[in-house]
C-alpha cells in the first residue's frame, strides 16, 4: 500500500516528462534538429527527408503520409523549398502545422538564366517558389526560425508552453554565439578573398552576413544541372575572380566540381553541409554543421 501511494506521487510530479512524447514530423533533418533543441523530451521529432539527403530531390511516398496522419505536428521550412504535394498532404490529412520561415525577411531568387537550364518554348514546373528557401545558412535568421517551432510547439502542446519558452531562449542564446563565432572566423579572412564556389546555391544567405561572394554552377534547386556551357562560363569566372577554393556538398556528387577544380587548377576547400546534416560527426545538429562550414570556408579561403 505505502509503495503504491510513493508511485502514484511519483507519477503526479514527474507526470509531464512520463507522459508520450508529442510526435511531430518535421520536413528536412535541419528543422527536424532544431525542433529537438526547442523540444526536447516533450517531443518525438521524425524528418521526412534524413541526414545526408537532398531535401529538393525528395518526393512523398505513402509511407510519409502515414507519418503525417500519425503526428500531431508537422513542420516545413516555406519558401518553396518542400514541394507542393507535401503542404497537399499535410492539409488533407487535418494535423496542424506550421512554417518554420514564416515571417523571415527572405532573399529573392537570382534572376539570372544561368540558374536554370530552360530549354526553348520549355516550360518547366519548379515547386520552389520566387524566394530562396535557403534561410538556414543564416544564423541571425534562425532566431526568428527557432521561435517559429516553438510557437506551434506551444500550440500543439500548451501544457509544456514554459518548458518550450525556456528552451528557446537558451537555443537562441546558442545562436547569437554562432553568429558571434562565424562575424570572427570570416573578419580574418580580407574581404577580397571572401570568394568560393559551391555546387548549388544554399549560401546566399550566409553571404549576405558576413560578406562572401558565393558562386555556383547548379542554381537554388540541386536538381538542375547546368549546361556544358554553363560549366565553362563559371571555369572562366572562377579564373576571372581569383577563386582559390571550391567545396563540395555532402547531398551532392561531387564530379562537377571535381572537374572544376581540376581545369581552373583551384583546390578543393573541403565538404560543406549545406540542406542536411550528418549521420554522426561533424555535422550532426545545426549549431555543429554550421560551426563546421564557417572553419571549412574560412579555412579555405586565406
Ligand atoms: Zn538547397
Amino acid at each position: 500500500m505505502k509503495h503504491w501511494k510513493i508511485g502514484l506521487l511519483a507519477f503526479c510530479v514527474s507526470g509531464a516528462l512520463h507522459a508520450a512524447p508529442l510526435p511531430v514530423v518535421s520536413s528536412f533533418s535541419i528543422l527536424g534538429d532544431v525542433t529537438k533543441q526547442i523540444g526536447g523530451e516533450r517531443v518525438a521529432v521524425q524528418s521526412l527527408v534524413g541526414a545526408d539527403q537532398d531535401a529538393h530531390a525528395y518526393h512523398l511516398t505513402s509511407a510519409d503520409i502515414k507519418k503525417i496522419s500519425a503526428a500531431k505536428l508537422v513542420l516545413v521550412n516555406g519558401l518553396g523549398l518542400e514541394k507542393a504535394e507535401l503542404s497537399r498532404a499535410v492539409k488533407q490529412s487535418k494535423v496542424a502545422y506550421a512554417e518554420a520561415a514564416a515571417g523571415i525577411n527572405a532573399l529573392k531568387m537570382p534572376e539570372s538564366g544561368h540558374h536554370h537550364d530552360h530549354g526553348e518554348g520549355e516550360h518547366h514546373h519548379h515547386d520552389h517558389g520566387e524566394y530562396d528557401p535557403h534561410v538556414w545558412t543564416d544564423p541571425v535568421l534562425m532566431q526568428k526560425y527557432a521561435a517559429n517551432v516553438a510557437d506551434a510547439l506551444i500550440k500543439a502542446d500548451p501544457a509544456g508552453k514554459t518548458y518550450y519558452q525556456q528552451r528557446l531562449s537558451s537555443y537562441q542564446g546558442e545562436l547569437k554565439k554562432l553568429d558571434a563565432y562565424a562575424t570572427q572566423k570570416f573578419n580574418a579572412v580580407p574581404k577580397g578573398q571572401r570568394k568560393v564556389l559551391t555546387g548549388h546555391d544554399a549560401f546566399a544567405y550566409m553571404g549576405k552576413r558576413y560578406g562572401i561572394m558565393f558562386i555556383a554552377p547548379q542554381g537554388v534547386s540541386s536538381e538542375a544541372q547546368p549546361s556544358a556551357k554553363q560549366v565553362a562560363a563559371i571555369i572562366r569566372q572562377v579564373k576571372r575572380e581569383g577563386i582559390k577554393a571550391v567545396f563540395t556538398e555532402n547531398i551532392k556528387d561531387t564530379r562537377m566540381i571535381d572537374r572544376i577544380a581540376k581545369e581552373t587548377g583551384a583546390k578543393i576547400g573541403g565538404k560543406l553541409y549545406s540542406d542536411a546534416l550528418s549521420n554522426g560527426a561533424p555535422a550532426n545538429t545545426y549549431i555543429n554543421m554550421y560551426r563546421h562550414n564557417v572553419d571549412t570556408l574560412s579555412g579555405a579561403m586565406k
